[in-house]
């Protein structure tokens, strides 16, 4: 088995080498290759080799003007392109900012927005700007916490309290930046990491809703696109420089690093580079979980999400406004359950899962035939296969607890009340996160705008209503008595759910301010329905969060070893999965086979957008758009290969979701377009990532700029970002 195995890897190499020789000789470059690199991994990397005309170090050295501190988080990524703090993103990460701003007299979303001056700018609400300042490898600090013969749980919580020690000391030598350890291997090694957080942060520019997400779902990781998917929007800081809350007084922030902009664009072929924000992958973690994902959870919520979708669309016909309570809340959860869908094709059309068993088959066979090893790995696999086969058949029952959590807003808001005036009695470092003192703030902001921006009641009653029939309908040994006690059998769920929303306040915002500073005893006294409800839930989530700490505890052991049997049986150094920290990720604007004689060019253009156009949503462009295309003015913007203005383009990096908004940055480090997807067959790169049909989807720098001066009229902008 072994010898075949090696025969296999030899092959497998030989077939590399015979690839990449075959490339360099036919373009003279080196192909793309798999990697969210956390930047202390760039050494690793030649990337000059690769096509990088620019000093590396430019791009990470904490001791100059990296390229590093033009990148920001804003929910997803962005990054600064001129010295007053302008930030370039995607317009689906500004979604929820555009949403809260707009009324149907003045709706941004459909219409658009722009501010003519710095005056006009408007604030972009629950929006703010964490910029990486440094990290560091605090690994063996966090794992000194673990004790020998701790239980599972009890080493999840004294790593959790190790960090949150960490973060504070941190927090504290460093005043004013936010600090946090992320997982890199989780049970092995954890970084800290230091950001400056900016919170006044306003929209400038805004493209037409049928621009900034033209093909909406229909489109929607998909390639050929046409999508104008960007926004800009401004850094603002107190005036003494410092970060601070909005306020009129404020000035424009001013950044380190900023993006130069390359009107020019890139060609096919071209080398290009993104730094972000990628949210998460799962590479290092074994079949039991894709099993897990593939059968249970995956087709689970993109069903829920489907249900919900339908529920709110038919909503929405009621008026713009209720339409606006919910488009923010549709357009997450369709990005979602497409991707989901895109995924459990992709794993399908690979036959991911046994090619995974088969993996971990013959690492076993490797485990097994070494006493050593047996004795330190032979468990890691069955002990993981355990754990998800257990969340599996407890899958039903958690679903209902956290959608109810999750999805219905004013039950949402009593677990948060009831949660923050319980955890607000212990001391700072042993609550839940979202209680201790740096972030109760920024949740009780959250609950506000959600109810705000987000809530409409019939909606919440109607998906309650849902989620209490899927409870009752739950097997017997699942039950959740408190959901059962509600409606009896034999009684009459729609009016008592009807009567659980009529006996509530948990939509009245000063109700609810009235509330944050109470003590438990004094909450059990309210007299509120919803929260009563809470109350008799509360053991049912405690529970949970406590199975899940034991199974985590438990899960970084064994996962731990399994990273280190696996890198030794590849003979492979692996990088972390994405975690939401800043990573790089280089490739080169490249097509791609989808299908059997179908190829994909990296490019499309404005034509596209006319031969697509229906005058009906998603499809339906502005008429001033049209006319421009017809004209046919494309001046300095033009792609001389095209002979037209180029829209999207597609290129072989390795990104996520959180890469949205990453720039596309060119061989001499200068923007040339914003990341914004993937293609349908790249939706399974959290799990597997490959050179044939891993493609990103950015929105060309030339249409943006063209976008801006001859629709938008935005010169000022154009001039601010240096293009003369
Ligand atoms: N469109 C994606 C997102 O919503 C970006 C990606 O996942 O590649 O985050």
């Amino acid at each position: 088995m072994i010898k075949r195995m090696i025969k296999t890897c030899h092959r497998a190499i030989l077939f590399s080498l015979v690839l990449i020789s075959g490339l360099l000789l036919f373009t003279g470059k080196l192909p793309a290759d798999e990697g969210m690199w956390p930047l202390s991994e760039l050494q690793r990397l030649n990337l000059q080799e690769k096509g990088l005309r620019m000093d590396p170090s430019l791009i990470y050295d904490p001791s100059k003007q990296s390229l590093l501190y033009a990148v920001v988080e804003v929910g997803a990524t962005g990054s600064f392109i001129s010295p007053d703090g302008l930030i370039i993103t995607n317009h689906h990460v500004a979604f929820g900012s555009v949403v809260a701003a707009s009324t149907p007299e003045k709706d941004y979303l459909k219409n658009g927005f722009l501010a003519r001056t710095r005056a006009e700018e408007i604030p972009a609400a629950g929006r703010t700007a964490r910029i990486t300042e440094s990290f560091q490898d605090v690994s063996a600090r966090v794992l000194s916490a673990i004790k020998k013969n701790m239980s599972y749980a009890d080493r999840t919580r004294a790593i959790e309290q190790q960090i949150k020690k960490i973060v504070a000391e941190a927090e504290k030598a460093n005043p004013g930046k936010r600090a946090e350890v992320a997982e890199m291997f989780p049970g092995k090694t954890y970084w800290l990491f230091l950001y400056t957080v900016l919170r006044d942060i306003r929209l400038v520019y805004v493209p037409p809703l049928a621009i900034g997400n033209f093909g909406g779902e229909d489109d929607n990781w998909m390639w050929p696109r046409h999508t104008g998917d960007f926004t800009l929007m401004r850094a603002y800081v107190a005036p003494d420089g410092k970060p601070a809350e909005y306020s009129e007084k404020n000035v424009p922030y001013q950044p380190r690093t900023y993006l130069k902009v390359n009107p020019g664009g890139v060609r096919e072929g071209d080398f290009v580079f993104l730094l972000g924000y990628p949210g998460r992958t799962y590479r290092h973690l074994p079949a039991s979980y894709i099993a897990y994902e593939q059968n249970v959870r995956m087709p689970a919520v993109a069903d829920w999400y489907e249900w919900q979708i339908n529920l709110m669309e038919e909503m929405s016909k009621a008026s713009r406004e209720v339409a606006l309570k919910h488009d923010s809340r549709i357009k997450g959860m369709a990005n979602t359950m497409k991707n989901y869908r895109g995924k459990l094709a992709g794993l399908r059309r690979l036959n991911y899962l046994a090619q995974k068993r088969q993996e971990e088959a013959a690492l076993q066979e490797f485990i097994q035939a070494d006493p050593g090893r047996r004795a330190t790995y032979g468990q890691v696999l069955p002990g993981l296969e355990k754990i998800y086969g257990d969340m599996g058949l407890e899958y039903p029952r958690v679903f209902v607890l956290e959608n109810l959590r999750r999805s219905v807003i004013l039950f949402q808001n009593a677990m948060t009340v009831l949660e923050a005036a319980i955890e607000r009695q212990k001391p700072d470092l042993e609550r839940n996160a979202a209680y201790m003192d740096r972030n109760f703030n920024q949740t009780r902001q959250r609950l506000a705008l959600g109810l705000r921006t987000n809530f409409y009641l019939p909606t919440d009653i109607a998906i309650f209503k849902e989620l209490l029939k899927r409870a009752l309908a739950l097997p017997e040994a699942q039950k959740i008595e408190a959901l059962s006690r509600l409606a009896p059998s034999g009684g009459n769920l729609d009016e008592a759910v009807n009567n659980l929303f009529k006996s509530t306040r948990m939509a009245n915002s000063d109700f609810i301010r009235s509330l944050w500073d109470k003590k438990p005893e004094e909450i059990s006294q309210v007299d509120d329905a919803m929260l009563r409800l809470a109350r008799d839930l509360y053991p049912e989530y405690k529970k949970i969060e406590e199975n899940n700490r034991a199974r985590k505890g438990q899960m970084d052991e064994l996962q731990a070893r399994l990273v280190d049997i696996r890198q030794e049986f590849l003979g492979k150094q692996f990088i972390p999965d994405a975690n939401g920290t800043l990573r790089l990720t280089y490739g080169r604007v490249e097509g791609y086979e989808p299908r059997d004689a179908v190829y994909y060019r990296p490019f499309t253009t404005v034509r596209g957008i006319v031969e697509k156009t229906t005058g009906q949503e998603p499809f339906n462009t502005p008429p001033d758009l049209l006319r421009l295309i017809s004209q046919k003015n494309f001046g300095r913007f033009i792609n001389p290969d095209l002979d037209t203005i180029p829209v999207c383009l597609l290129y072989s990096t390795d990104t996520t979701g959180g890469n949205s908004g990453s720039p596309i940055i060119d061989a001499d480090g200068r923007l040339v377009g914003v990341n914004f997807d993937r293609a349908w067959e790249a939706t399974i790169n959290d799990f597997t990532w490959s050179q044939r049909f891993s493609r990103s989807i950015g929105v060309d720098i030339r249409y943006v700029l063209w976008i801006l001066q001859d629709l938008a009229g935005a010169g000022h902008l154009l001039e601010e970002i240096g293009i003369k």
